[in-house]
């Protein structure tokens, strides 16, 4: 290389070093707001659908930050916007889910939800967020935040996706199908981050590929004839068919499919018969269904309807009523969008405290953005020494600290998306 190349080589290093902004003074100046914004969504947790509160003062905070302008379009109970920064570059999405779940609180936080809903089957509820999804809208509001203080020099721009109905898996289709990623607001790529109370706080974990699962299901009614307990050669029981079925389930996933494949059938809910004595008439399961890659979710409707035809076959059954859904699809994290941002991670956090984790067969609806343009999810650590918790359980209680750590890594890694 010439020395007037090497040079000006120099110069252009140096001043995208230089471009960086100091992202810990803009995590100190907004992590007192970030903390504050998650106790107004702890307290104001809402059911998927009914994000109404959540979304006005999304909304509201939103478009208060200079440069923010908000996106209309048909995103239900979701919140749209975008940041143009002051220099060309790509779309970058970044999603925060809104949701909580029908849990009554018992953490005892001074800030705990005190609403009660009504489900649609009519059962009372408390409601909590107790999947992290306050602490996820306070992250996005204030990277927001952050990212406005130095729009100026934001080489591209950020897609600011406040999904509904995460839970029920209903609000990341939903907002394809009304549009979010049309012309002018396709991104490059789509992140996210979610809480893990099994990382512990201070730590980053990633996966490279499938990371989190299909989730599928069935209802299946087992039908017999029913009878008198005491004479069961004159019915065909349909409690013990229903039996032979879930151990049936259990050797699909053990006998017939490819190990390396993994899938898992569960069988949350069984119910049938009034008495001891009386033999019923009918049996109905309910169970979820979990594959990580599409072939194997493909394979296993017709295995599940072949053994329950004909283990009802061999007892002399009526054939029995499968319901079969396909739900949410499996997540997939881009290799390269994962590489890129685990140089971030490692940068920031240091490579203790960065890992990866082995693929989950809980579901994310976030895959649906993943399937459109490369995505990635990660996880932030929340895991305390001084007690268990987990996600989707009434007592989870999140070191606040996370909320900082999480702002930090998420600014970064959308600035870095945009400056590739
Ligand atoms: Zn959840
Ligand atoms: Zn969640």
């Amino acid at each position: 290389m010439r020395p007037v190349l090497i040079l000006f080589a120099m110069i252009l290093a140096t001043t995208a070093f230089a471009e960086r902004p100091d992202f810990e003074a803009l995590v100190e100046k907004y992590e007192e707001q970030a903390i504050a914004d998650r106790r107004w969504a702890h307290e104001h947790a809402e059911l998927s659908m009914r994000e109404f509160e959540t979304q006005a003062w999304l909304r509201e905070n939103l478009a208060a930050i200079p440069g923010v302008e908000m996106v209309e379009g048909d995103w239900g109970t979701g919140v749209v916007a975008m940041l143009k920064g002051g220099k060309p570059g790509p779309i970058v999405a970044w999603r925060t889910d809104m949701d909580a779940l029908p849990i009554t609180e018992e953490t005892g936080l001074e800030f705990s939800c005190q609403r009660v809903d009504t489900l649609r089957s009519g059962r009372v509820t408390g409601v909590m967020h107790a999947c992290g999804h306050d602490l996820h809208m306070a992250v996005a509001l204030n990277m927001t935040r952050m990212l406005s203080d130095v729009r100026h020099e934001m080489p591209g721009t950020l897609l600011f996706i406040g999904e509904p109905a995460e839970e029920i898996g209903a609000g990341a289709l939903m907002l394809l199908e009304a549009g979010i990623f049309d012309e002018g607001r396709r991104p490059k790529c789509a992140l996210a981050l979610h809480d893990h109370p099994t990382i512990p706080l201070g730590k980053v974990g990633s996966h490279t590929g499938p990371a989190t699962a299909n989730v599928d299901g069935f209802v299946l009614k087992v039908k017999g004839v029913g009878g008198h307990g005491a004479y069961p050669h004159k019915s065909v029981d349909p409690v013990s068919l229903a039996a032979k079925m879930i151990l049936g389930f259990e050797s699909i996933v053990a006998r017939q499919m490819d190990v390396n494949h993994h899938c898992v059938i569960s069988v949350g809910r069984i119910e049938g018969g009034a008495k001891s004595n009386v033999i019923p008439d009918e049996v109905v399961l309910e169970a979820t269904v979990r594959s990580l890659d599409d072939e194997t979710r493909e394979a296993l409707p017709e295995k599940i309807e072949r053994l329950v035809n004909g283990l009802a076959a061999s007892v002399g059954a009526p054939e029995p009523e499968l319901e079969y859904y396909m739900g949410t699809a499996a997540g997939f994290n881009n290799p390269e969008l994962v590489d890129e941002c685990r140089a971030v991670f490692r940068r920031i956090l240091g490579s203790e405290n960065e890992y990866t984790y082995p693929a989950g067969m809980g579901g994310e609806d976030f895959a649906y953005f993943g399937r459109e343009v490369p995505g990635f999810q990660f996880r932030l650590g929340v895991g305390r020494p001084d007690r268990e918790m987990a996600l989707h359980r009434s007592n989870l209680d999140i070191p606040e600290e996370a909320i900082a750590i999480g702002m930090r890594l998420a600014a970064e890694v959308v600035w870095e998306q945009m400056a590739e």
